[in-house]
């Protein structure tokens, strides 16, 4: 993601934030063109500071506090591109609900922040009845005995609330034995299904994509029934994002598609950051990358791959320090590498025309791996027998990083443009609560 300032006062604040810090303006972030954007009231409607934008109002969603997103005040629009997709939100007159929805409300939108700027083509179920993208944010009734199963199903993906307990969350992602689970990864992957559907299925790509992921075809209740019965093999780590991307071919393709997205926004955050990785201890130069150039538009998967590997080298060993596990405890291995390839292929290839592609400079890539960091964190348990949902939403399990990241090389130059905030003038997060 890209760091955002108050136009009022030159302040660094966050994606998520209401009110600058510093000068109190109220802002709102602006998808149609990417910035956040200080606001000051004109009428009933906002004016931004931000130069050249129409008169604004905020989406409905901001009466509960679950977004800070703008609309166009010329437009018919109650709700801002990220809302307008919701059909059921909780009932937020029961304890918790409205903190797990704004938790989820977060998660979502820094979805729908990538979705956008990768312009992938979004339809509400308004737009397109048979398959628009819409979301059901559900919580299990005790009383009914019904409990919500997270999944995907033609365009609608429903999330359990109790996702965002954070507690319910720890303890699944422990049981299930996955070494990473959020929400924000289970928004990229429940929407990879949709994407299938949109870009694979629909667009006359299956069997280029079956011969990379594998045959669809096969019976996907059966198959995960098997897989909660005996686990992934032994060797998925060669070929697999995840153990649960063993599954099915769909499922593999969703945890890929989660990966992607992970991987995209977070070297545009490094990117936003002038991240330089050198590291003292090797020439290697796949271990070094300067990461400037925004990877939403990069050329080709092996330019992301070539920045991201000593990212997360550096990533995890910082994480280590703290004593936190691995950022990313994955393995990219040839073949998920592919995978990758393949789901940038058809992102670009999909992408609606854009206004401004982003330019930004580069970076180079070298060859080698570097060798392995020593002493990945235990690779986390296969978990088979877990209960099967539909579609288990299941953040990819992922595995410690037994082989660091082969990087590039770095050139010269990065733009030092952004200069960190002052302790004391840290952003302050949106408050969830
Ligand atoms: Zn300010
Ligand atoms: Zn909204
Ligand atoms: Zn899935």
């Amino acid at each position: 993601m890209k760091l955002f300032k108050c136009q009022a006062c030159g302040q660094d604040v966050y994606f998520e934030n209401r009110f600058c810090g510093a000068c109190g303006h109220a802002l709102g972030y602006l998808p149609f063109s990417g910035i956040m954007t200080a606001v000051e009231p004109d009428g009933d409607l906002w004016r931004a500071l931000a130069p050249k934008q129409p008169k604004l109002r905020f989406c409905a969603n901001i009466e509960p506090d679950a977004c800070n997103w703008l609309v166009r005040a010329d437009q018919d629009e109650k709700y801002c591109a990220a809302c307008r997709h919701n059909r059921t939100i909780p009932d937020l007159s029961v304890d918790n609900n409205l903190e797990h929805w704004r938790k989820m409300e977060f998660a979502k939108h820094r979805l729908f922040y990538t979705l956008i700027a990768l312009r992938l083509p979004l339809k509400n179920v308004l737009e397109d009845p048979e398959h628009g993208l819409a979301f059901d944010f559900l919580a299990d009734d005790p009383e009914k005995k019904s409990i919500v199963l997270t999944g995907h199903d033609t365009g609608l993906i429903t999330i359990n609330l109790k996702e965002a307990d954070d507690a319910i969350r720890e303890k699944l992602r422990t049981e299930m034995g996955e070494p990473y689970r959020t929400l924000l990864g289970h928004f990229r992957h429940e929407v990879g299904h949709h994407f299938w559907d949109i870009l694979v299925r629909d667009a006359g790509r299956l069997e280029e994509c079956r011969a990379i992921f594998g045959d669809d075809t096969e019976d996907y209740g059966e198959a995960l029934k098997r897989h909660y019965a005996d686990g992934a093999p032994e060797d998925w780590r060669d070929s697999f994002i995840s153990a649960y991307a063993t599954a099915h071919p769909w499922e593999d393709f969703a945890e890929t598609w989660a990966h992607y997205l992970h991987i995209v926004d977070t070297l545009e955050t490094a990117s936003a950051f002038g991240l330089r990785i050198h590291p003292a201890t090797t020439k290697n130069k796949a271990l070094h990358a300067d990461i400037v150039f925004d990877p939403h538009h990069a050329p080709s998967m092996q330019r992301i791959i070539d920045a991201w590997l000593p990212l997360t080298f550096a990533m995890n060993s910082l994480n280590r320090s703290m004593g936190h596990a691995d950022l990313y405890p994955f393995i990219l291995s040839e073949p998920v590498m592919k995978k990758l390839g393949f789901i940038h292929d058809i992102i670009r290839d999909s992408a609606v025309p854009a206004k401004k592609p982003a330019k930004r400079g580069l970076f180079r890539r070298s060859s080698q791996p570097p060798a392995a960091p020593d002493g990945p964190l235990a690779p986390p348990p296969v978990g088979p027998d877990i209960p099967a949902p539909m579609d288990p939403v299941v953040d990819p399990p992922i595995d410690p990083p037994d082989q660091p990241p082969p990087v590039e090389s770095p050139p010269s130059d990065i733009p030092p443009e952004i200069s960190p905030p002052q302790p004391d003038e840290i952003p302050q997060p949106m408050h969830a609560g």
